[in-house]
């Protein structure tokens, strides 16, 4: 299959008032538009910010995502935002069932299912995560959790041009490690089994400037989630920029 073209998507996290948000943006986009890299661009910023980072990348290169949403279209679900607000605030993309979801909010599999749905009942691509922890990769389980995870989180219908697949590891979010290259590529494999043909597969979990290059260079890795070094322009940029 010819090379699918790649996505950088940066995950700002719970990071980020008014101020550094708009100028990471505007940084972002004037980057976007003296040289464009060679592959797509996405930022997901914090829900305070996502109508404020949207009107600085109007019209550029840079996508707009969200970085969770819920499952029910609208009602009484008081803090939660639906996929079709962050559609309305101008969201093209949004992340759903990271590790720090599933873990600190206890979302399942079937609840991740769900919000995929919803995603796609918006309109939105779902950028569906997956990863074993530490103890399950130690334990030789790695596969069959992220395969687990990714059969019981997708919903049937599932198509490449409104679905994305990140592999991310939870041992290797934040903390600067991340697996050998063929186990990477292993449950790449893995997880390309399970998906329509045509969809990306995102790397995530502790991508930077220095390691970019070899990652996004395998075969198996179409993209990279970013979190940490989303924060930077510069560091982000020189992420892209590894896809050639
Ligand atoms: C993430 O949380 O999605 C992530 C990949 O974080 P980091 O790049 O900081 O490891």
């Amino acid at each position: 299959m010819a090379a699918l073209r790649r996505l950088i998507a940066g995950n700002w996290k719970m990071n980020g008032l008014t101020a550094d948000g708009l100028a990471l943006a505007s940084d972002l986009a004037a980057r976007a538009a003296s040289a464009p890299p060679d592959c797509d661009l996405l930022v997901c910023p914090p829900a305070t910010l996502v109508a404020a980072v949207g009107a600085v990348l109007a019209g550029g290169a840079v996508a707009l995502g969200g970085q969770d949403c819920a499952a029910a279209e609208k009602g009484a679900y008081t803090g939660d935002i639906s996929a079709e607000m962050l559609r309305d605030a101008g969201c093209t993309h949004v992340i759903v069932g990271h590790s720090e979801r599933r873990g600190a909010c206890g979302e399942t599999d079937e609840i991740v299912r769900t919000k995929v749905e919803a995603a796609w009942r918006a309109g939105l691509v779902a950028i569906l995560c997956v990863g074993e922890t530490r103890a399950e990769r130690e334990a030789g389980l790695a596969q069959t959790v992220v395969t687990a995870q990714l059969s019981g989180s997708l919903p049937d219908g599932a198509d490449a041009a409104r679905l994305v697949v990140a592999y991310e590891p939870v041992w290797a979010i934040g903390t600067g490690l991340i697996p050998t290259l063929a186990d990477i590529e292993e449950i790449h494999r893995a997880i390309r089994a399970g998906i329509p043909g045509g969809t990306r597969i995102l790397y995530g979990g502790s991508v930077n400037p220095k390691n970019a290059a070899e990652i996004l260079g395998l075969v198996e890795v179409d993209g990279a989630l970013v979190g940490g070094a989303s924060l930077k322009a510069e560091d982000f940029w020189a992420i892209a920029a590894a896809c050639g």
